[in-house]
């Protein structure tokens, strides 16, 4: 059927999973961004942080990866019509962790707060087979999470429309032991089939291939985005905004001309060495008529 001729379309490749290396999908990139298959250029935020917001338009303020430090960042978020969160709002997903961001996020003045759990929210996935868990996390985490966060609205592969403009969140990556993984390849490809084709602003966790998605380790950098969202993205979806985080070390903005990708991490560095460094990320959204 149809979905089966869409699966054909956008399944181009397929990685085989080489965590923390992923040198497969680095060379790859590079090919396609030489020989100029692939285009991304780096841009400037779309908004300042101190531009009024418009009758005609819908601010989005973006952020992500705050990992237990929303409270710092509060003074630093300027207002809009939705705040969109994508991930890693703790470290652990544990209850007090959860109580917390939910009394910080309840702050915000924003008429709208939209939220996808990252994979450091243990326990937000229904599906997560825990023996497959990492044994240090074993004890850590809480059970439908998403139910302690009353003052947001989590979304996980659904859409949402706000005054008409469709924004969808999915919070699969291909990072191994922790919750919302699955393998590169056709695993995370089944889920990035379920992002309609209607899709106005696109949120997930983990970057494309090749836009924000450079890691650097000592002297050594290399992509890890996943191909297949890249893929998705391009060939079917091409939403006009796709924001996402995880990738603590490529804050900013790209485009290829179609969609503008937004890495909205706002911490840098992992475990103690988190800090606080990046600001929100801001952009605006035309009203289509009658909203
Ligand atoms: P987090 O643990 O907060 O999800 O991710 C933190 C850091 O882990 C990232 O900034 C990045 O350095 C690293 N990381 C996350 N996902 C991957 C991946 O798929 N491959 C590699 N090599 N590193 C990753
Ligand atoms: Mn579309
Ligand atoms: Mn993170
Ligand atoms: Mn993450």
């Amino acid at each position: 059927g149809q979905s089966d001729s869409k699966r054909k379309k956008v399944a181009s490749l397929t990685i085989e999973p080489d965590l923390f290396s992923d040198d497969p999908i680095t060379s790859l990139w590079k090919e396609w961004f030489m020989s100029g298959k692939r285009i991304c250029k780096k841009i400037d935020a779309p908004v300042k942080s101190d531009e009024p917001i418009y009758k005609d338009k819908v601010r989005f303020v973006c952020i992500s990866d705050t990992h237990g430090k929303l409270e710092e960042l509060l003074p630093h978020i300027p207002n809009g019509d939705i705040l969109v969160h994508c991930g890693d709002f703790t470290n652990l997903g544990d209850r007090h962790e959860l109580e917390e961001f939910n009394e910080q996020i309840g702050k915000l003045p924003h008429p709208h707060k939209i939220v996808i759990a990252g994979n450091h929210e243990l326990g937000f996935d229904d599906s997560e087979d825990l023996s497959l868990r990492n044994i240090f996390f074993k004890d850590y985490g809480t059970c439908e999470g998403y139910k302690l966060l009353t003052n947001c609205t989590v979304i996980q592969d659904q859409m949402i429309e706000i005054n008409g403009i469709k924004i969808y969140g999915t919070s699969w990556h291909p990072l191994e032991n922790f919750a919302y993984y699955r393998p590169r390849g056709e695993p995370l490809l089944e889920k990035w089939n379920l992002i309609p084709d209607s899709t106005d602003v696109l949120l997930t966790h983990t970057p494309p291939l090749g836009h924000g998605d450079l890691v650097l380790r000592w002297i050594a950098h290399f992509r890890v985005g996943d191909v297949d969202l890249l893929n998705t993205i391009e060939n079917r979806v091409k939403p006009k905004f796709h924001v996402f985080g995880h990738i603590h070390e490529d804050h900013g903005v790209t485009t290829n001309g179609v969609t503008t990708f937004i890495n909205a991490s706002i911490c840098k560095g992992y475990g103690y060495a988190l800090k606080v460094v990046n600001p929100p990320i801001l952009f605006d959204v035309p009203l289509k008529p009658g909203f």
